[in-house]
């Protein structure tokens, strides 16, 4: 397994993620996507929104403003309940969530030992001494202050002038926008139940103690869908929610697999009883192994009819939906499937990652999905000195590029650049050499052939440039490598 520290270097080095004003000094835990991250991660989200949205019959898209009404967070319980026990040092300042202190290491400076300084593991007592932790974990010097509620959510002012009445909030979910649209999609779309709302966008929670690179953010993305369903509807003889529950758990898993996230990797965790929000009739986290270890990739969970009710509750609107054919009004389940953008990407990254040993030599690839890679083809001249060579390559870049993600490079030899593009994870490069253009001078004739490599297996074939779309479009779009270049590399 990866380790986080070469996923953060691999990023800083090839473009993907930067830490926020970093010739500041950084921000805390905010990440700036690069010229490759920010192609991957909107290839995760267009995907997404692909299967999820746009290829389903029973599913609608929207996209909901950050700022909303500050009510919207009253009848959510984010203002009262959105909030986490905090501590801070008295000595170095650092501030903890109070029931995740006996969660890390503790610095402790050892009176067994004339005050000498350890560093101990979670949850163990000190072997000189046998003493718990009882100071700063971070000094080992600091008294700890009593916990205080926090409230996670990003104060705001609305308007040019900072009163107490125009307080709002940066959204903590995007999940709230969906429901208080509930009735605008029903009736604009005329929607039977059952039927889903998705949304993709950001987010924002003042973390106490973010980290771990992208996986716990203050500001971060996510991909939400609210799905639902009539609760006096039954399906093989069960209750609809517990259905469809269990469908949205199937096809979340399966979605993970499809683009390439290996088996061992992931897993199920259902909730117990005690873990539930009040809310919530059951919910399944989707956790992967982050090379943090085991932890929750995305959550599924059955909020039941508790956000309508309140939004109906404040708001003094009927959030119901008529059942035609029990002629009566209901207030509709919901299953939420939420993932995090950001979560998903370091899920990605990671499980792409391999070092490899070709021919006595270290290679460093990301076996990224040829629908999520960054850069879907590289075009690469094998000669940089010959003008032809060169334009021909421009040319089919600028091709390519009406169609997928293409970059063009002739900034090393050959070896070189196949090397860097495996880093970066690009499945496929176009390599244009002189049989592509011809060479007068020896009366040999332009074949208009090109080389492709497969990144994975590093094969390579012949094709002509003129099919290259097409080539690009079947491997691209889920054919397989051995498929594909048995028909086309034949000739
Ligand atoms: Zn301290
Ligand atoms: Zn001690």
């Amino acid at each position: 397994m990866v380790t986080m520290e070469t996923l953060v270097s691999l990023c800083k080095r090839r473009g993907f993620v930067f830490q926020s004003s970093e010739i500041y000094g950084g921000t805390g835990s905010c990440w700036d996507y690069g010229p490759l991250g920010v192609e991957l991660k909107n290839k995760i989200k267009r995907v997404w929104w692909r299967d999820f949205v746009q290829q389903r019959a029973d599913m609608v898209g929207l996209d909901a403003s950050i700022l909303m009404h500050p009510t919207v967070w009253k009848a959510s319980g984010h203002v009262d309940h959105f909030t986490d026990p905090m501590v801070d040092c008295l000595e170095c300042r650092h501030r903890f969530r109070a029931d995740q202190l006996d969660e890390m290491p503790w610095v402790h400076f050892c009176p067994a030992t004339k005050g000498n300084k350890f560093t101990i593991p979670a949850e163990e007592t000190c072997p000189h001494c046998h003493e718990r932790r009882t100071l700063c974990p971070d000094c080992g010097k600091g008294e700890l202050t009593p916990p205080r509620q926090f409230n996670l959510m990003f104060k705001t002012f609305m308007g040019p002038v900072e009163e107490d009445a125009a307080v709002t909030y940066l959204r903590p979910e995007t999940a709230q926008g969906i429901f208080v649209n509930f009735e605008n999609v029903l009736q604009s779309m005329r929607r039977k139940l059952p039927f889903g709302i998705g949304q993709i966008g950001k987010a924002f929670r003042n973390e106490i103690t973010p980290g771990n690179f992208i996986f716990r953010t203050r500001e971060f993305e996510q991909m939400e869908i609210e799905y639902f369903v009539n609760p006096h509807d039954t399906v093989e003889g069960r209750p609809a929610d517990e259905h469809w529950h269990d469908r949205w758990i199937e096809d979340c898993l399966a979605w993970f697999r499809r683009y390439g996230v290996q088996a061992e990797n992931l897993r199920l965790h259902e909730h117990e009883r005690a873990e539930l929000a009040h809310y919530s009739k059951r919910t399944a986290d989707l956790q992967y192994r982050f090379p943090i270890g085991w932890s929750e990739l995305m959550g599924i969970a059955n909020r039941t009819d508790f956000d309508l009710k309140q939004h109906a509750k404040w708001s003094g609107k009927a959030l119901t939906y008529f059942d035609e054919e029990r002629k009566e009004h209901v207030v509709p389940f919901v299953i939420e499937p939420s993932a995090g953008v950001d979560r998903a990407l370091l899920a990605f990254l990671a499980d792409a990652y391999r070092e490899e040993e070709v021919r006595g030599e270290k290679r460093v690839v990301l076996r990224f999905h040829p629908e999520l890679a960054p850069v879907s083809v590289a075009v690469l001249p094998l000669l940089k000195k010959r003008d032809d060579i060169v334009r021909t390559a421009h040319a089919i870049r600028d091709e390519l590029s009406r169609h997928f993600t293409a970059v063009y490079d002739d900034t090393a030899a050959i070896g070189r650049l196949y090397r860097r593009q495996d880093e970066v994870g690009t499945p496929y490069c176009v390599t244009v050499d002189v049989q592509t253009v011809g060479d007068t001078d020896r009366g040999e004739a332009a074949d208009g052939k090109v080389t492709i490599r497969d990144r994975d297996s590093m094969e390579q074939i012949r094709v002509e440039a003129s099919q290259l779309v097409a080539v690009f479009g079947e491997l691209i779009g889920g054919k397989s490598w051995a498929e594909v270049s048995a028909r086309v590399g034949r000739s």
